[in-house]
This record gives C-alpha cells, structure tokens and sequence, in this order.
C-alpha cells in the first residue's frame, strides 16, 4: 500500500556530512520551511563522510577558477571557526608535501605557484634543513609547507551538524531509501522505501541530491542523461594501512609526497589521538566494497618509506578504505564538483551535488552557503 505521506519544502537526500552541513545551514536560513534528509542507512556518514583522511585541506592543487578550489579556501577558515566554538576536536597541524627527487622538486615548484595563485594562506617553499628541523624523522630534498592545513573529528562534526539542523526543525530520516523520484507541478515526488521495506511518498518543492557515491543515480531518476550530461561516477578507492604504535608520535604534521594526476599520493595521515596511517592510494573499482587488498601492502611501503624512511615493512597493517565519487577516469581530463540548480534542464528547485570528492569534507560548510544561494 503506498500512501501520500506529506508535502514539505525541502527534501535533501544523504545524511553525509555535506547533506547535513546544508540542512544545518538551510534549517538556520530558512526558518519555518519544513525541511527533510532523507538517508538509507539507520544513521548519519556510514559511507565516504566517515572513510576519508579527515584533513582540512587549504586549496593548495587545483586551479583557482575551480569549485574545488574556491570553496575549499572558503571552507577551511569557516570549518575551523565552527570547530573552535563548538569545541568539536580539530587541531591545526599544518603540512609538508615532499619532493625526493629533481623532478618531484619541479613539480613541487609548480605546485607552489599554483597555491600562491589561489591565495592559499602562508603557503611558502621551505629547505632541506627546514624540513629536519620541524620533522627530524622525514626526508625531502625541500618541501612546502602549509600552516593552514590540519585534522579534524569528521564523526563530531556531522553529529554537530544533525543535532543543529534537529534542534532548528529539521527531521532526519534514517532508514529511508529514495527509489523513485517525479516532477510534478510545482515539485518532486520523492518515493521511499522506509526501515520495514515499506514504499511511501513524500511530494517537496526543492530536491537536493548529495547522495554520494549513489549521486549520479539520483540525477538519473529524475531524468538527467548521465553519460550525455557528465554525471556518471566512477567509483574509486583509496585504501589506508595503520603503521605501528612504536612510531607514534615521530611526525607532528600531515606529510605528502608530491601529487599524482588522480589522487594527491598516498601520505601519512594523522588522527587527533597521534595514530599514523599511510594512504589512501586510488584504483578505480566496479563495486562497491570496503575491504583493503593485503597485497599492495609492499607497493605502499615502497612508496611510504621515500619520504618516511624509519618505516620497515612489519609496521604496516590494513586498515580501512574509502572510495570517491571520480567524475573521470584514468587517463580522462580532470573534473571538478557538480553543484547545480537544474532549471534550464526543466528540473527547477533540483539541485545535484555530483562528484564530491576530496575536499568535500573541508569544504562542506562552503558547499552548504553554494546551494543556500542556488536556491
Ligand atoms: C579515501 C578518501 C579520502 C578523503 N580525504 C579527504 C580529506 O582528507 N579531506 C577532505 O576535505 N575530503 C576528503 N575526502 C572527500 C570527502 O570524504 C567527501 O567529499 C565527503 O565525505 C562527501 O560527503 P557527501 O555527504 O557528499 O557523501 P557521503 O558521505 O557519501 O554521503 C552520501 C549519503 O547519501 C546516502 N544515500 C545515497 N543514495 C541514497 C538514496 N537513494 N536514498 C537515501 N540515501 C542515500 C548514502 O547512504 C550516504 O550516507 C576523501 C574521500 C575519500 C574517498
């Protein structure tokens, strides 16, 4: 039996932490409009929002005319304002990308330039001996280091964001599956499957479609050509080994290597409580599955122990992985972030959020202001 639940104003889809960061954000400026996430899964981040580096990055890589620049270096000063006065735990680390060899010094330059070009704050090239001195355990022939970079507690965060958006009206249903969706006359009719399988309807004014890896789909209900239009996601993962205990505490920043054309290279990653991991590093999959191939562990020591030489192979384990949304595949043109209201595609008051990788996370409070605007 499937009933006419409700009409609402707005429905966003994904219970993410760029799903939650706009709920807060809508539910805060746009008092009295009854507002609804909807998310499969029975609570908030339980695909990429938890599964990532949880670095607050600081626009660093890309080109300044891109979304995942500009609300990167948007983002990162709004995330930690809202971290320092929420107390939700972040520490501003700062980071060292590495170059071990002449050409990574080349490509390190470059990036430089770039970071300068995008206005990313305090961004400056440092020695060989600058390098030993802030990290003794690194090698690189120099580095950059920016001061602005750091860590933050990406579970806090969302659970800040769902518990705000709620105290403000907001409702977040969890256990509900959008399978359907319809324009209608001045809306959507969002069709759900609810925690007991059960179909239901729910009819909004605005659609907001942040579902992750799961996005392209849901363009692709309400009509949107995938492959014509750009939206189709290639799922890519990122893979992470712990490194062992014995090293805790050895490094007091984030380190990379220098990029590579998909992903910025498997680093060491920093939680709050000073564990190490090394990773993500990025191979394109056809399903989506989280476990980590103990196989690569050798690849990822070779790698890891360039620039992190006081590693041994025994000081890796598995640990967990990721996987990012990849509008493009190997060997295709780099693509940036997906945010747009729909109008001119005769889909008014949807706005898709496609492709959302890294720095989504860092970004996500910028992403949450781009969609208040779009609307
Ligand atoms: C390995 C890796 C490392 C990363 N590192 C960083 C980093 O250090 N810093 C950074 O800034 N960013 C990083 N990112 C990117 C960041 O994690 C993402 O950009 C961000 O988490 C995306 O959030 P989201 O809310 O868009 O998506 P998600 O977290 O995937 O949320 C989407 C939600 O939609 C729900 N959903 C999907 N379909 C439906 C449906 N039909 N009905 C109901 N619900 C549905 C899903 O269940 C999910 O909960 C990394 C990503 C990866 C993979």
């Amino acid at each position: 039996m499937m009933g006419l639940v409700d009409r609402v104003d707005i429905v966003i889809i994904g219970a993410g932490v760029v799903g939650l960061a706009i709920a807060e954000l809508l539910a805060r400026t746009r008092r009295g409009s009854e507002i609804v996430v909807l998310e499969r899964h029975d609570g908030f981040g339980r695909e990429t929002s938890s599964r990532n580096s949880e670095v607050i990055h600081a626009g660093l890589y890309y080109r300044e005319d891109l979304l995942k620049t500009r609300l990167c270096i948007q983002g990162n000063p709004m995330l930690y304002e809202l971290c320092s006065k929420e107390g939700i735990p972040h520490r501003k680390t700062g980071k060292i990308i590495l170059a071990t060899d002449e050409a990574e010094q080349e490509q390190l330059h470059g990036i430089f330039r770039q970071a300068q070009t995008n206005g990313a704050a305090g961004v400056c090239m440092i020695s060989r001996e600058e390098v030993q001195t802030l990290e003794p355990y690194v090698f690189g022939l120099c580095g950059l280091y920016s001061p602005e970079s750091g860590i933050v507690d990406s579970h806090q965060l969302m659970k800040y964001f769902e518990q705000t958006a709620q105290s403000l009206g907001a409702t977040v249903a969890y256990g509900t599956e959008v399978i359907a969706l319809e324009k209608s006359v001045d809306g959507y009719v969002v069709e759900v499957s609810d925690a007991d399988g059960e179909p239901l309807q729910l009819e909004s004014g605005v659609l907001i479609n942040s579902a992750g890896l799961w996005a392209d789909r849901v363009a692709g209900m309400a009509g949107i050509d995938l492959d014509g239009e750009g939206y189709r996601i290639y799922p890519c993962k990122g893979e992470y080994f712990s490194v062992s205990s014995r090293h805790q505490g050895k490094l007091e920043r984030l380190v990379y290597p220098t990029p590579s054309p998909i992903h910025l290279g498997a680093h060491a990653v920093l939680s709050l409580d000073d564990r190490l991991k090394i990773g993500p590093n990025a191979v394109y999959v056809d399903e989506i599955s989280y476990d980590v191939d103990e196989a690569r562990l050798e690849s990822f020591f070779t790698k890891a122990k360039r620039f992190l030489p006081f590693l041994e192979l025994d000081d890796l384990a598995p640990d967990m992985a990721g996987i990012r949304p990849k509008l493009y595949r190997q060997g295709e043109p780099f693509r940036d972030f997906i945010i747009r209201e729909e109008g001119d595609r005769g889909l008014s008051g949807l706005i898709n959020l496609v492709g959302i990788e890294s720095p989504g996370l860092t970004s996500c409070m910028a992403i949450a202001q781009a969609v208040d605007k779009l609307l």
